[in-house]
């Protein structure tokens, strides 16, 4: 689903990725884990072309993406992302939030989007909100909601960009349960978390970044119980 080679990405004079490969088969599950700064960020909006690279390759669902030769708008409704602020429109209810890129961005039928939008709701638990405004939500059914509107678009691929780091402890597990839903119903998924828990249960594999490269990747098991890098075993001695 996604083939990253050699990606280069500079902002400046700051080479932020530097080189990075990176596989995901189809229903695989990736925790990208790794110290601020270490380029997490940078490569998922790379990953839906928010960002543009500088060189290397990005091979989505098979086909190169070569930015000038093809419509963004398109790779980014199969590529789904969830940021770690939800960015909900306020003055829209739930149900409209959800709606809003089915209708103006894919021009489906408002019937078919409001039915779509239902669905997703209450795939994430939320159906009985749909009619309320987001100031009215938690910040977990706030990202519950965001979660929503990025499958709304019925992305091939979702990529979760530290979705949980803004959210009070007690809020944490009801996100990760949906993207645990998320993940056995089959999605492909990249998921930027310091969550050790979601990564080791969730995980089919683990990605350690620093200083815009992958050093170290492989298996929950094998990367939390015997990690291989010097780098790798620091950061996790620091967060574990
Ligand atoms: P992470 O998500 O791992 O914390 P980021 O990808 O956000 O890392 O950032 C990697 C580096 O790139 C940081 O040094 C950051 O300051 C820099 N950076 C990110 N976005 C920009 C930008 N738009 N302009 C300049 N520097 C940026
Ligand atoms: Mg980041």
């Amino acid at each position: 689903m996604i083939q990253v080679k050699s990606l280069v990405k500079t902002f400046g004079p700051l080479t932020v990725l530097n080189g990075v490969d990176l596989s995901v088969s189809q229903k695989e599950v990736v925790v990208l884990l790794g110290a601020s700064g270490s380029g997490k960020s940078t490569l998922l909006r790379c990953l839906n072309f928010l960002e543009l690279y500088d060189s290397g390759e990005i091979r989505l669902m098979g086909s190169q993406i070569v930015p000038q030769k093809t419509d963004l708008n398109q790779v980014r409704a199969e590529v789904g992302m969830v940021f770690q602020h939800f960015n909900l429109f306020p003055h829209k209810t739930v149900l409209e939030n959800v709606m809003e890129a089915p209708v103006h961005v894919k021009k489906k039928k408002k019937e078919e989007a409001r039915a779509l939008a239902l669905k997703l709701l209450e795939k994430v638990g939320l159906k009985d909100k749909a009619d309320v405004y987001p100031d009215m939500l938690s910040g977990g059914q706030k990202q519950r909601v965001a979660i929503a509107r990025a499958l709304a678009m019925e992305p091939r691929i979702m990529l979760f960009d530290e979705p949980t780091s803004a959210l009070d402890p007690e809020l944490v597990g009801e996100v990760l349960q949906v993207m645990k839903q998320l993940a056995s119903d089959g999605m492909t998924m990249v998921v930027v978390t310091h969550e050790m828990g979601f990564a080791r249960e969730v995980a089919d594999r683990v990605a350690f970044m620093h200083n815009g490269q992958i050093l170290e990747q492989g298996h929950p098991n094998t990367f939390f119980e015997s990690p291989q890098n010097e780098r790798t075993k620091q950061f996790l001695q620091r967060i574990l």
